[in-house]
């Protein structure tokens, strides 16, 4: 049995489609959510989203936000989510060493070493989801 999966971010939809099976990184931890899944509300944390959809299975990157199940339909709000063909594998890597340099660079300053830890979150989601790719 089927539910419909929406991502939304800011800037567009994402993913729109009736799916078998949705794995989310929420701060609980990861849940996997199949049809008929009790209602919820939860913050996700950056990390892979994992759908699975008749014999297929997709990738996404998703860099937080929140989920919420409500009957036969999944919506995600994302900061920004890209699916792992649409992940330019070297801007991660480059934003990946960026970051590590910036959180050397900001050791005393909290907020700018808080926002370069989260940056390199998001570049290493993505160098890991970008590969999922090429093992297929
Ligand atoms: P960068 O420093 O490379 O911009 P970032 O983590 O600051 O990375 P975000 O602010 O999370 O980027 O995202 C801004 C936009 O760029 C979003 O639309 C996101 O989907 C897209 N994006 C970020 N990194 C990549 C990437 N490596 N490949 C494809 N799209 C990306």
């Amino acid at each position: 049995m089927k539910f419909h999966l929406e991502i939304v971010t800011p800037e567009h939809l994402v993913y729109s489609d009736d799916i078998d099976v949705l794995t989310v990184p929420t701060v609980q931890g990861e849940i996997s959510i199949l049809a008929k899944h009790v209602p919820l509300v939860t913050m996700i944390n950056p990390g892979e989203i994992i759908i699975k959809k008749n014999n297929e299975i997709e990738y996404m990157a998703i860099s937080g936000g929140f989920v919420q199940v409500i009957p036969n339909k999944v919506i995600i709000l994302a900061d920004a989510a890209e699916r792992a063909e649409e992940i330019d594998l070297e801007r991660a890597e480059q934003a990946r060493e960026r970051a590590q340099r910036l959180m050397e660079e900001k050791r005393g300053d909290k907020i700018s070493h808080a926002e370069a830890m989260a940056a390199f979150q998001r570049a290493l989601v993505r160098i890991k989801v970008a590969r999922r790719k090429t093992k297929k």
